[in-house]
């Protein structure tokens, strides 16, 4: 039986080449994966080498819309679009479909619940999408969260150094506390948990 807390690192707004790549680098010098929700139309032939390269190094490739739109004034027809065209550029990455949805802005709406068949992930964040927070309060902010079976929002949107440098605060310290990084689905798979389509998490306990 194995009691340590589990947690799940998750990265919106990729994929690119530079910031993604260097979250990568983090992740493989402590060995540990993550999860990235991308968002469809940043997938270009370059960036999708970089996508690929973290699917082969452990991590999952999850749906963050196609436009990275508020989706909770869209009509359903827009809503099946967004979630389409991303399903199949990352489809097309790593062969495998997004079984997880991040809404952008986390905006949802009824007809999202609805419309959208996956299950939605939120996360507990620290606002590292603000570049006037520093690295030591995204570390911080991070820390004073976690707890067993959290998913932790974070950002790799191009230039986001600051999210770089905080993960090499915050990954040793959370080992040092005895947690485990896993992917999304490892975490809902390791807590016996079914992932209920149109349901949000940031917790699964
Ligand atoms: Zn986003």
């Amino acid at each position: 039986m194995n009691n340590k807390a589990l947690a799940a690192l998750t990265f919106d707004d990729g994929p690119n080449t530079s910031t993604t790549a260097q979250v990568l680098e983090v992740l493989k010098k402590y060995n540990v994966p993550g999860t990235f929700f991308l968002v469809g139309n940043n997938i270009d032939e370059q960036s999708a080498r970089t996508a690929l390269s973290a699917a082969e190094q452990g991590c999952e490739l999850e749906n963050h819309s196609l436009t990275h739109s508020a989706m909770s004034d869209m009509e359903e027809s827009a809503i099946r679009e967004e979630l389409r065209v991303t399903d199949e550029k990352i489809k097309a990455v790593c062969g495998r479909t997004p079984q997880f949805f991040r809404p952008p802005y986390i905006a949802v709406s009824d007809k999202m619940h609805r419309c959208i068949d996956k299950t939605f992930i939120c996360g507990l964040g620290c606002d590292d999408w603000d570049e006037s927070v520093t690295v030591q309060q995204r570390i911080d902010r991070t820390l004073e969260q976690i707890c067993d079976g959290v998913i932790i929002l974070l950002h790799d949107a191009k230039g986001n150094d600051g999210t770089v440098k905080a993960l090499d605060g915050i990954i040793p310290k959370m080992l040092e506390q005895g947690y485990e990084f896993v992917t999304v689905s490892e975490l809902f798979r390791r807590k016996g948990k079914t992932p209920v389509k149109g349901e949000m998490y940031s917790v699964v306990e």
